[in-house]
């Protein structure tokens, strides 16, 4: 996973000639001691470089069409001090394949009462200026992030980070590779989809490898590769099982599929129980160990939550709370107090534990292969959210749930992870609206990421969003799906 410190955001200022070359030079001046701000702020995640004051057309198509073509650069953010004819974007802003933050904020915070003078007003023109910039994004129907406030506020700076960080999976999301060893299980219908649709928008790559080619590779892995991942499991974790040569065959099942993926390029993969030709366990531990290092998972051959697994760890880079693949398993229908448990056969990251992750080994009632190591913890509590893509035919829909996490019961003869919560505004309606939305019984759970970061990334990838939160109302939603189906047809 590239490292997030390695994405860049070019800030560029819009103006035009008619003041003079003074005035410009302040301009840009200016502009700099803002990005030196902004840049040394720690709620930005990724780098902001002042580009170039843009003068003319010409120049912002060319800056627009650099940052197309730069692989570092995530996306464009603009601000007018000045007054920048809006039709010399056009041509810039048409070509422009980044995201895009128009920043509507000031040089000054206040209005210099005894100073104000002409010179003054023709500098600081951002409150119309950035009205004219505004005004050729709607016209273009052009996706992007309008932040307002004092540049200098936390507020501010909050909005700018989190879209950052959205972009950022824009990126990460444009250059997906995905990998899935066996098929989707057979006859599950939410776990399919277009994967020519979700490349045409996502920019997934969802291609497949033999699960016979991956036992190949799982065993080429020597007695001494298993031997130096034993000794960091044994770092991260406690080994609670004296089954240590079935703890060793996931070493070996972790180290043959990291091949794998490093030899493809892949961020995200996919496992079925029911293609293990060959493999003596379900990967179990090695899922879990490979997730906890960026990669994403799906279950049962769910290529859409295995990319958006990588992809919201990508964003969530250097937050560091956790985020995993997840599943919907069971309830807790007490009156007032409804809980839903979240698990999976073996495969939750270690990311969301919060105690130390123990390896035990257990049979495991589906497959029909030998007992797999697992790691077996319970879940963080906090605030966090549940986010699940489908595919509605014609259309990709992201459904995002907020979830406030709580300290798991004590359940002393469950052997996998388990992460428990309460959905908002309540298990009823939150179950009500996901059922009604289509939403997966997969999905991906975040404690780093909120459902600002997905709608904003659900935005720019020009898909649907769903959010289910406190104030959700059954028919208020009823009436938006509705609506939304109309309109994506026409779109
Ligand atoms: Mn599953």
């Amino acid at each position: 996973m590239k490292n997030v410190k390695q994405y860049e955001f070019w800030f560029i200022t819009g103006s035009q000639h008619l003041y003079g070359e003074e005035v410009i030079k302040t301009v840009e001046d200016h502009s700099k001691a803002m990005v030196e701000g902004l840049a040394n702020d720690p709620l930005l995640p990724a780098k902001i470089i002042f580009k170039s004051v843009v003068t003319t057309p010409d120049e912002i198509t060319r800056v627009c069409e650099e940052a197309n073509y730069d692989e570092n650069c995530a996306g464009i953010i603009t601000w007018c001090h000045t007054f920048s004819p809006s039709k010399m974007w056009i041509s810039g802003l048409t070509k422009l394949s980044k995201p895009w933050l128009h920043l509507h904020t000031q040089f000054n915070r206040t209005i210099p009462v005894q100073e104000i003078d002409m010179d003054f007003m023709n500098l600081n023109q951002s409150a119309h200026g950035d009205r004219e910039h505004g005004f050729i994004g709607a016209r273009l129907r052009k996706a992007r992030k309008i932040v307002v406030g004092y540049w200098e506020d936390i507020a501010v700076r909050e909005k700018i980070g989190s879209w950052m960080r959205s972009a950022i999976g824009v990126a990460v999301s444009r250059s997906l590779k995905v990998v899935r060893y066996g098929d989707n299980m057979r006859y599950v219908a939410v776990t399919e989809g277009d994967k020519v649709e979700a490349e045409i928008k996502l920019g997934w790559q969802v291609n497949t490898r033999a699960v016979g080619d991956l036992v190949g590779l799982i065993n080429q892995v020597t007695e001494v590769e298993i031997d130096t991942l034993m000794a960091e499991y044994e770092q991260k974790y406690d080994i609670a099982t004296d089954q240590i040569e079935q703890v060793r065959y996931q070493a070996k099942v972790q180290l043959g599929i990291q091949k794998s993926l490093e030899l493809g390029d892949f961020g995200a993969f996919t496992t079925t129980f029911e293609d293990l030709h060959g493999l003596n366990q379900l990967p179990g531990l090695a899922c879990q160990d490979l997730m906890a290092k960026g990669y994403g998972f799906g279950g049962e051959g769910d290529w859409k939550v295995a990319a958006m697994t990588h992809i919201m760890k990508a964003m969530a880079q250097g937050i560091n709370k956790g985020t995993s693949f997840m599943e919907d398993y069971t309830y807790d229908l007490t009156l007032g107090n409804e809980l839903i448990l979240g698990a999976h056969m073996l495969e939750v990251c270690p990311t969301v534990a919060q105690n130390r992750p123990r390896i035990e080994v257990h049979p495991l009632g589906i497959g029909a292969k030998s007992d797999p190591a697992r790691l077996v913890f319970d879940g963080k509590a906090g605030k966090a959210i549940v986010a699940s893509l489908v595919d509605m035919g014609g259309r990709l829909r992201l459904i995002v749930n907020d979830i406030e996490c709580v300290k798991p019961f004590d359940m002393p003869n469950l052997p996998v992870a388990g992460v428990m919560w309460r959905p908002e505004p309540n298990l009823q309606t939150s179950a009500e609206a996901w059922i009604l939305a289509g939403g997966a019984h997969h999905s991906v759970l975040s404690f780093d990421l909120t459902a600002d970061h997905m709608r904003d990334f659900a935005e720019m990838m020009d898909i649907e969003f769903v959010h289910i939160n406190k104030d959700t109302d059954i028919n208020e939603l009823k009436r938006d799906l509705f609506l939304a189906d109309l309109a994506w047809k026409l779109k």
